[in-house]
């Protein structure tokens, strides 16, 4: 099969390849790439059903990839192997339901199963392009420390990671300052989270100064978080189909829609999913657009599922680009429709997907109640979709709730579900006493640059695009 060329979902660059699309992340007109055309899996799933996870992901990576497969399988093997379960992503019984434990990389939440993927394709590709890449990005949690993870130890790639002093949850801060690889910077800035990512965007608004230090940005729009995530899709649908499933039910915790993306594109791929549940907590703005057709901004609310407080969701573009039939002229007309005046109709309905949106006593009564029935403690994030799963028809296909996160990363929640200190992880625990490094700088935009100049002036190679994550 001839792998797909990566297109814009506003139609204004160049197709472009798979590593152009890696090094790229979003296209230079704004939009997201996405492929031109789709592999359709049905001939393979018999042949895959038994595939350990390592193989099958470069199985899904040969589809979307012209990289030759002795790259591809390093790079397969290498991003697997910090994972501390030899099915990587274990799907367990609680219930009647199933779930499927995505928290078994190196940070303990599911956005290690595509960033660890992501820092090994960077180390080859720029290695045979003989470039440097500067990450920098702010974090009020799950993806500052997964990407820190991700880059930690690469010759070719530095990586700075701005977080809002005291602001952190202890665990999520500890995951990043105990890594002391000299290729990892942390600065701990004094104010807000928004007071960090105004300067990081200030900064990458400077296309001189972005130049200068080859700087790249941390964000959820570059196509292998996508593909990382369709990888274990296809796995747990497999392992149900070899107990005799035929067809499969998720529930994904949402914020981003990256997740639930990757399941709708799975299904796209003739994967048989019967239905996708997307479950938001009170920032619901997908919930809403799910059950009404229309896209409206809300406010942004704090909950205890923090890395879903979000309102609008980067990814969303590929999903309206897919259901406006791969028209980049109509995806752009939408964009630019809700840019102006907040509000956005699509017409038609989506057969799979069905939202819910699930507030925070429901989060948390869904954590009590299943530690009582079933002795197995959800996080947060994780209670939001097994919630949404409890409200959908017991007797039809199976349902898989994917755990986004392990309990110990949200001890307080727990606390507060549950009465108990019940959320441990042996990894957390012992970060405890591990010396760590982390710089404190004011909230001044100045200062920042100078940090950035100190630290990272070998001067890019002229031409050299800007990278994103
Ligand atoms: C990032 C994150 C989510 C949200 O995933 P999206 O792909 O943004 O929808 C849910 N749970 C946890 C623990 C996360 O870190």
């Amino acid at each position: 099969m001839n792998v797909p060329r990566y297109v814009s979902t506003r139609g204004g660059t160049a197709p472009v390849s798979f590593s152009e699309a890696v090094l790229t992340g979003l296209a230079p007109d704004g939009g997201l790439l996405v492929p031109e055309h789709w592999p359709d899996i049905r001939p393979m799933l018999d042949e895959w059903s038994g595939l350990a996870y390592p193989d099958l992901a470069l199985e899904v990576m040969r589809l979307f990839s012209d990289l030759p497969d002795s790259v591809l399988r390093e790079v397969v093997r290498a991003s697997y192997r910090p994972f501390d379960h030899p099915d990587i992503a274990p799907c367990v019984p609680v219930g009647e339901r199933h779930v499927l434990e995505l928290f078994h990389g190196p940070t303990l939440a599911f956005k290690d199963m595509a960033l660890q993927l992501l820092g090994r394709l960077y180390a080859h590709l720029l290695e045979v392009r003989d470039e440097r890449l500067n990450i920098i990005g702010a974090t009020s949690g799950d993806t500052g420390s997964a990407a820190i993870h991700a880059m930690r130890g690469l010759d070719r790639v530095r990586i700075l990671i701005l977080h809002p002093a005291g602001r952190i949850a202890r665990a999520q801060a500890l995951q990043m300052t105990t890594v002391l690889d000299p290729n990892v910077f942390n600065v701990a800035m004094e104010g807000t989270f928004d007071d960090c990512q105004s300067i990081m965007k200030r900064l990458f608004s400077d296309t001189a100064f972005k130049a200068r230090y080859a700087l790249g940005s941390v964000n959820s729009v570059n196509w292998i978080r996508i593909l990382g995530q369709i990888i274990y899709y296809i796995h747990a649908a497999l392992r149900l189909r070899s107990r005799g499933e035929r067809s499969v039910r998720f529930a994904v915790p949402t914020g981003n829609f990256g997740n639930v993306l990757a399941g709708w594109y799975a299904a796209r791929m003739g994967l048989p999913v019967s239905r996708l549940i997307a479950a938001t907590n009170e920032n619901d703005i997908l919930a809403r657009f799910f059950m009404h057709g229309v896209y409206e901004r809300g406010p942004v609310h704090a909950t205890v599922s923090p890395s879903m407080d979000i309102q609008v969701a980067s990814n969303f573009e590929r999903y309206l680009y897919a259901r406006l039939g791969d028209d980049p002229v109509r995806t752009r007309d939408a964009i630019l429709t809700f840019e102006r005046t907040g509000h956005y109709a699509l017409p038609g309905c989506d057969t799979i997907l069905r939202a819910h949106r699930v507030d925070t006593d429901a989060t948390l009564s869904t954590i009590r109640d299943v530690h009582h029935a079933h002795g197995y403690v959800l996080d947060p994030h994780t209670a939001v979709g097994m919630h949404a799963a409890l409200q959908e028809d017991p007797s039809a296909d199976p349902i898989v709730v994917l755990a986004t996160a392990h309990p110990a990363k949200f001890p307080d929640a727990i606390r507060r579900a549950t009465g108990q200190d019940l959320a441990h992880h042996p990894a957390l625990d012992a970060l405890e006493n591990k010396p760590v490094r982390c710089d404190s700088l004011p909230h001044d935009e100045n200062t920042v640059r100078r940090y950035i100049a100190d630290r990272f002036d070998d001067p890019a190679p002229s031409g050299t695009p800007p990278v994103r994550l």
